[in-house]
């Protein structure tokens, strides 16, 4: 196959936007603390900026684009930006990730500017736990936020649960049920020590094998789905027919098959969640540089990419927090917030 392959072999294909780094939430694990240094405002890339982007990173094989953040539906006039990106032939997926507050409103704008797919993130069916969680009051706007995903039409939605020992681990067969409501394909996902996650430890994470165990103990043979992809989820039948998924990104790694980049709000593109380097895009974008000379960068980072983030993690003894609240605030780009899910 053709496309721009990186020193394994592994193909561009995949990239996440994050629009914004303000988000309505402050998740345990993602932003832990009171204070935070934001982005400045004149460095946030316009649609126009972004969109020229993406036609480039098409060029070199792209063909799936996810809208993340922060929280994307608190970017102004979103819809604007999903109306340039989904009239891209190219791109055979358009997504977004979205905590679920806002899409009560903005659900149908988003199916009518011609969003794909939707994953909503949830990690509890109980408010005061969300509460505790994420330290607002709003569970009840995102179960009604995907209530209206499904109104407005969108198939494939996925909901999102990070899981975590003694705060949520109870309550995996609940959300399926919940899923099956929705309708939604949950994905349960290994807490990971990635930036933001200052609290974290190895034992508040729920390996994807005790996941298992538990799900089975509740639902009896569970059978891996036989399928070839590069999506991070190993997917699951529990004997009913229901499909979950689990993303083990830190007791059981796939970084062989990653395919997935990440453009900040302002412009800084990552080759792994774990990186602690970006290439700045917006610089040479905003600087007047012509559509070979930005492929010709973003090539020759691709091709001599070597990283392999979460197996690098997985390899060390005594695994702490990846990162602590000062190397977060002299570069917030090294926050799970600003570089996206
Ligand atoms: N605000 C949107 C949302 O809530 O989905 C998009 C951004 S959020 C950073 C994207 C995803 O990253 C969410 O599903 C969130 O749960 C996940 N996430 C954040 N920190 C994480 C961590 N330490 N381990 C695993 N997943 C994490």
């Amino acid at each position: 196959m053709s496309g721009t392959r990186d020193t394994w072999g592994r193909l561009l294909r995949n990239l996440r936007i994050s629009v914004t780094d303000r988000c309505n939430l402050r998740c345990a694990y993602c932003m832990p603390e009171e204070e935070y240094v934001w982005l400045p405002r004149e460095e946030i890339l316009h649609f126009e900026e972004i969109g020229r982007l993406v036609d480039v990173f098409i060029e070199l094989g792209v063909d799936k684009v996810r809208l993340t953040g922060g929280e994307p539906l608190l970017r102004k006039d979103l819809p604007g930006l999903i109306r340039l990106l989904a009239a891209k032939p190219a791109l055979r997926d358009l997504a977004i990730t979205s905590n679920g507050i806002l899409l009560g409103e903005q659900a149908q704008g988003l199916k009518d500017a011609g969003m794909h797919r939707v994953t909503v993130s949830l990690d509890t069916l109980k408010p005061s736990r969300f509460s505790l969680l994420t330290r607002r009051d709003t569970h009840a706007q995102v179960l009604e936020g995907l209530a209206a995903v499904t109104r407005a039409g969108f198939t494939d939605t996925k909901i999102d649960t990070v899981v975590m020992r003694g705060v949520n681990d109870d309550e995996l067969g609940d959300l399926i049920e919940y899923g099956r409501t929705v309708p939604a394909e949950v994905r349960f996902i290994e807490y990971m020590d990635v930036g933001g996650a200052t609290r974290w430890s190895m034992d508040k994470v729920v390996s994807r094998t005790d996941m298992l165990e538990r799900l089975a103990a509740r639902y009896g043979v569970i059978t891996p789905v036989d399928e070839v992809t590069t999506a991070p989820a190993d997917r699951y039948r529990l004997p009913d027919g229901t499909v979950f998924g689990i993303i083990s990104s830190t007791t059981a790694p796939f970084c062989v098959d990653c395919d997935r980049s990440r453009l900040t709000a302002d412009g800084l593109w990552y080759l792994c969640l774990y990186a602690q380097q970006g290439t700045d895009l917006r610089r040479p974008l905003r600087g007047g540089a012509s559509t070979e000379a930005l492929k010709a960068l973003i090539t020759g980072r691709w091709q001599a990419r070597t990283d392999r983030g979460a197996e690098d993690r997985l390899a060390q003894r005594d695994r702490a927090p990846l990162l602590q609240v000062a190397s977060l605030k002299r570069d917030p780009h090294l926050e799970m917030h600003t570089r996206g899910g």
